[in-house]
């Protein structure tokens, strides 16, 4: 029935299928595909935690202590005195009254807007937006007007005729795909002047940016009881599941009326675990020379040598490094030589992008060799 359609995929070289890495201990800046190794720069692990032994211990000491599967929703005791530690821990490392898990980023986005939102608003969301956010503002029954990218000079002319209505604005903080930041303390004040919600998606900030507090504390802005941060535990953090953090009463009607909390059974408490202990990494003054300074070390390393080989990375301010090096095929063709010299860095083509590119993440748990062969490959490929 669908075979004619994904022919049609097959036929413009789009179509996606699942690579499944082997299992091999270290970090995921090298994984393992048919028996050979390669130098991985396709994971959000930014931080290089996911496979390290401070979360591996948390989990398995929590997996003794409480079990394997939650059971039940948040709602009718799934969770357990780790869920609301991992909640107070998140609300005071953002600055905020309260916070609430969700299961995961796609989760959290796909719960939230809806619950916050609704007939009569009005929701002003970036073009460049994460999937699930798209998807969150279709499932809202808010009005939606895009805004281009990063664009709060846009946003505040568009923010301006929706007078009368009650108004949301939604922004990635880093976008995934571009590796750039968006103008917050502008689209804050718009918001501010404008009476309206934000409602910010810090999944590639939090551990990242403002020495791994996320974008807001890399702008200095403070909390305030109508900014929403959402933020995930799978990205830098190396664990599963995402927050919000917000002020106390939009967290309590979230626990009223967010569906994906109260329809879906809550997280292990092994991977709660391993997400608190994340977060005690990362605000540990100590450990954040290990991770958040070695990330960005590497981050320039990189970015330097690519600007060097005089290589478009579009506006990347993070390590999300975007490399634009011609169309479709070309991208494909660079993508798979490179796999070829055993370094995995994927080809990212429309529909999730207009523009096809080569995504680079770099992470803690890159070496400089690693970074340098990289840059080697490219060099010689003359692109
Ligand atoms: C990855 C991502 C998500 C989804 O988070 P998951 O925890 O993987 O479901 C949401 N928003 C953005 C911007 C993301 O990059």
């Amino acid at each position: 029935m669908f075979s004619e359609r994904l022919k049609a995929f097959e036929k413009k070289g789009l179509l996606r299928s699942i690579r499944d890495r082997e299992p091999r201990h270290g970090a995921l800046s090298h994984i393992h595909f048919n028996g050979e190794r390669y130098i991985n720069f396709a994971s959000n692990d930014y931080l290089g935690l996911a496979a390290s032994k401070h979360l591996t211990d948390a989990a398995a000491d929590a997996l003794v202590e409480f079990g394997f599967g939650a059971g039940a929703s948040r709602l009718l005791s799934g969770g357990t005195r780790l869920h609301c530690e991992l909640e107070t821990a998140v609300a005071s490392f953002k600055g905020t009254e309260a916070a609430l898990l969700f299961n995961s980023g796609y989760t959290a986005n796909m719960s939230v807007l809806p619950s916050i939102s609704g007939e009569g608003d009005i929701i002003f969301s970036d073009e460049l937006n994460h999937a699930s956010l798209i998807d969150a503002c279709r499932l809202s029954k808010a009005q939606k007007v895009i805004y281009r990218h990063a664009d709060a000079a846009h946003l505040g002319e568009l923010i301006e005729n929706a007078e009368g209505k009650r108004k949301i604005v939604v922004s990635d903080t880093v976008f995934s795909m571009e590796g750039d930041v968006a103008p917050l303390k502008d689209i804050v004040a718009i918001c501010k002047e404008n009476d309206a919600l934000l409602y910010v998606d810090d999944a590639h900030g939090t551990g990242v940016l403002g020495n791994g507090r996320g974008a807001m504390a890399h702008y200095c802005i403070r909390p305030e009881p109508w900014i929403i941060q959402m933020g995930t535990f799978s990205k830098a953090l190396g664990s599963y599941g995402a927050f919000v953090a917000a002020g106390a009463g939009i967290i309590e009607w979230l626990i009223n009326t967010a569906r994906g909390l109260i329809f879906s059974t809550a997280l292990p408490s092994c991977v709660i675990a391993a997400s608190l202990k994340a977060l005690r990494i990362v605000e540990s003054g100590a450990h954040k020379q290990e991770f958040v300074a070695k990330l960005w070390r590497n981050r320039e390393r990189l970015f330097d040598g690519l600007h060097a080989l005089g290589l478009n990375t579009l506006r990347s301010e993070t390590p999300i490094i975007p490399i634009v090096a011609g169309d479709v095929n070309k991208t494909m063709e660079i993508s798979r030589a490179l796999l070829d010299r055993r370094i995995y860095c994927p080809a990212i083509r429309p529909p999730t992008v207009t523009l096809p590119r080569l995504r680079v993440t770099v992470t803690a748990a890159h070496s400089e060799s690693d970074i340098d062969t990289l840059l080697g490959v490219l060099k010689e490929m003359r692109l």
